[in-house]
C-alpha cells in the first residue's frame, strides 16, 4: 500500500485571529510551508522553507491535542501560500472534526475549495487574483506598502464583490504605513468607494503569535 500523502507544515498553534473581520476570534492555525512570492514586507519568511511533512491524520491529532486546552472551533489554513499544496483532504478532515475553516491566500492559485471564510490578500507588483477566488472571497486585504497607489486600491475594490470589505492593513506596525493607509482611505471615500476600512494586526499589538 502506498504511504498516505503528506503536507509540509511550518507550525500549528492556538491564538486569536489578528487580521481582518475575524479579528479577535479564537483560532487554531495551520501554517503551510512554501510560497511562490518573495514579498519584501513578508512577516512569515520562516514559512518559505523548511517545515515538517505530516499526514492529515497527524495534523488532526495535533489539533485535537491543542483543543483540549484551547477549544476553538475555527481553524485558519495559512502560510506561506497554502494553495500550493493539495489541502483538499485536510479541509475535508477538518470539516469531519466539526471545525469551521478560514483560508488565507495570496490569490494566485485556485483549487475550488469551499471554505467557511476566504481571505484573499493580493500582492504586489501584479496583484494578480484568480476570478473564482474573487467571487468567493469573504474579505480582501492589502498591505499598505510604500508603492501602493490609489489606482491599485480602486482596481481591487472593483475586482471584489461589494459585500466583501477591502481592508487596508498597515505594513507591520509602521507609522508611515498607518498614515498612508488613512490618506488612501480618505481619498477612497472622496471618490465614493464603499466597504473599505483600515485595520491593524491585533495579534502584533497584543504581542501574540
Ligand atoms: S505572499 Fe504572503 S507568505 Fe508569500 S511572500 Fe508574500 S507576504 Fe509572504
Amino acid at each position: 500500500m502506498p504511504p498516505p500523502p503528506t503536507l509540509k507544515i511550518s507550525e500549528i498553534f492556538a491564538s486569536v485571529q489578528g487580521e481582518g473581520l475575524r479579528q479577535g476570534q479564537p483560532t487554531l492555525f495551520v501554517r503551510l510551508t512554501g510560497c511562490d512570492l518573495r514579498c519584501l514586507f513578508c512577516d512569515t519568511k520562516r514559512a518559505w522553507k523548511g517545515g515538517k511533512r505530516l499526514t492529515v491524520e497527524a495534523i488532526v491529532r495535533r489539533l485535537r491535542r491543542l483543543r483540549e486546552r484551547f477549544p476553538a472551533d475555527w481553524v485558519c489554513l495559512t502560510g506561506g501560500e497554502p494553495l500550493l499544496q493539495d489541502i483538499g483532504p485536510l479541509a475535508a478532515a477538518l470539516k469531519r472534526e466539526g471545525l469551521k475553516i478560514q483560508l488565507e491566500t495570496n490569490g494566485r492559485h485556485d483549487r475550488g475549495l469551499d471554505v467557511d471564510w476566504l481571505t484573499v490578500s493580493p500582492k504586489p507588483p501584479s496583484y494578480l487574483v484568480r476570478p473564482g477566488l474573487c467571487r468567493r472571497a469573504a474579505e480582501a486585504k492589502i498591505v499598505v506598502t510604500r508603492d501602493l497607489t490609489f489606482d491599485v486600491v480602486l482596481r481591487l475594490r472593483n475586482r471584489f464583490p461589494k459585500r466583501a470589505p477591502l481592508i487596508l492593513q498597515p505594513q507591520s506596525r509602521r507609522k508611515w504605513s498607518a498614515a498612508k493607509g488613512l490618506r488612501l482611505l480618505g481619498r477612497s471615500l472622496q471618490a465614493g468607494v464603499t466597504n473599505i476600512r483600515l485595520m491593524v494586526q491585533a495579534h502584533k499589538e497584543l504581542g501574540l503569535k
